[in-house]
């Protein structure tokens, strides 16, 4: 038995066996063996049974919600809208079976037709941090493109994902549609990579595992999507509305406790309003509510694990604090809101993703360097800009290497809108009105009429 363990008391609250190598294979056999059927139930009635997957779990947003404040230490107010989230996406993308439209394209000779076949068995590789719509981004348009879904949550968080899978099975998904395979990475997400009979990996996560599922899938010509680290800039002119730029910029980096890869985890800020935004941004980091998660009024909870917990204070050892937050004592893994002034452009805190509640500010000269400097990361997932001047917010949105900006907002993922990174932060999309012909191949199909 592996025992789960709440960061809000650093007790345990669960005990999730890891899955087997042998259980895996079978569970895949039998998600393969699930998927000529699968893809065989009607448009309509495949719609219909996720649109009633999606009414079984609204009716356990607060399960889900309390069973996420116990196992990850979300808020409540979070936990509520991520179990939600699930609950919205399967409705979005139970309308994609009756619009998986293929295309008719002229030929000489006959009619030519397209058509978009579903993959197989698709394999979905879950982070820590955001258990539950990190699952539905992946499981609710596979499904909905004819897929049946392995899904292995991350070890540390296995508790919604499994009752994902039980409410899946209430809802009348059939056996082997949706199977969740808690365990270790190097096993069961291992098994999804080399399993001849997984015909796409669906992966969250750090960028250096990334890296290894990729080599792995590229053994195989395995379909992969990856989505991973952040260090993503959120860019204030000194044209902005300063007061509302300081105002949300906590929120923009310590939702999450920062535990987040669109976490805006750098503040560039125009030069001449630098010391203005900062005595701005100070009360702002002492009014975030750090406390006990379960409160409707936290905002902030601990971080996962106390080995995080030494890794994201190992960051501000060696590095200039302007300001901080507060937090409780006691139980739990407890970081306040950090606020650091990085001495220069190559220092660690700077370039790398603490994935924590650590923001550093640094200062820039124009637009031309805000560009530079937010470009000058391995990553490119997302960002903000701040500024009166549309045009100006529209050139800088289209320099920037990233794959989800937002302008005058720290808010850039939504379940309508296509989402992934540039650079080191990953490769393909999720969500928006595409995400199900991801799932899919395409086929041509000619038809001779001479
Ligand atoms: P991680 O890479 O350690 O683990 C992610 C998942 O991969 C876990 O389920 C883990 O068990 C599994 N895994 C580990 N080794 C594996 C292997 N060899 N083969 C297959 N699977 C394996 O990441 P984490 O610490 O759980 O999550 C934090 C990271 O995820 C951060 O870097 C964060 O930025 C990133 N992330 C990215 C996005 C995004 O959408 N871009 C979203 C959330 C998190």
């Amino acid at each position: 038995m592996t025992a789960v363990i709440s960061p809000v008391t650093g007790a345990p609250i669960a005990d999730v066996p890891p899955t087997p190598a042998e259980e895996v294979d079978a569970l895949i056999a039998r998600a393969h063996a699930a998927f000529p059927a699968w893809r065989a139930v009607s448009p309509g009635d495949r719609a219909r049974l996720l649109r009633h997957f999606s009414r079984v779990v609204g009716d356990h947003i607060e399960e889900l919600a309390q069973l996420e404040v116990a196992n990850a230490g979300h808020t409540i107010g979070n936990a509520r809208w991520e179990a939600g989230n699930v609950r919205d996406v399967l409705a979005y993308y139970a309308g994609a079976p009756e619009r998986l439209f293929g295309r008719q394209i002229p030929v000489a000779g006959g009619v030519d037709m397209t058509f978009h076949e579903p993959i197989g068995v698709v394999g979905v590789i879950v982070p820590w941090n955001f258990p539950m719509p990190i699952a539905g981004w992946g499981f609710a348009p596979a499904l909905a493109a004819g897929c049946t879904v392995v899904l292995k949550p991350a070890e540390v968080t296995p508790l919604t994902a499994i009752r994902l899978g039980e409410l899946a099975l209430e809802a009348g998904i059939p056996e082997g549609v949706f199977t969740v395979i808690p365990g270790k990475g190097s096993v069961v997400g291992e098994r999804f990579v080399t399993h001849p009979l997984v015909g796409k990996v669906v992966f969250t996560g750090s960028t250096e595992v990334g890296q290894q599922v990729m080599a792995g899938c590229a053994a195989q010509i395995k379909r992969v999507t990856l989505e991973l680290g952040g260090k993503s800039a959120n860019i204030v002119f000194a044209d902005a509305d300063l007061e509302r730029a300081a105002a949300t910029a906590p929120y923009g980096v310590f939702d999450n406790a920062g535990q987040d890869c669109c976490a805006r985890s750098r503040i560039l800020v125009e030069r001449s309003v630098f010391d203005r935004f900062m005595g701005l941004l100070e009360p702002a980091v002492a009014g975030v509510r750090v406390e006990d998660p379960a409160l409707d009024s936290a905002e902030m909870g601990p971080l996962i694990t106390a080995a995080h917990r030494q890794t994201v204070a190992s960051y501000i050892d060696d590095v200039q604090v302007a300001f901080r937050g507060s937090c409780p004592d006691g139980p739990g893994w407890w970081f306040p809101p950090t606020v650091i002034v990085p001495s220069a452009e190559s220092d660690r805190a700077y370039r790398e993703e603490i994935f924590g509640p650590v923001v550093a500010v640094m200062p820039f000269e124009d637009e031309a360097d805000a560009i530079r400097m937010a470009n000058d990361s391995d990553f490119g997932l997302s960002g903000s800009i701040w500024s009166r001047d549309i045009g100006r917010a529209l050139r800088v949105s289209r320099g920037v290497e990233s794959g989800n900006l937002s302008v005058n907002s720290h808010s850039s993922v939504r379940y309508w809108t296509p989402f992934g990174g540039f650079k080191r932060s990953g490769l393909g999309r999720e969500l928006g009105p595409d995400a199900p012909e991801a799932f899919t191949e395409t086929k041509n199909v000619f038809i001779a009429t001479d």
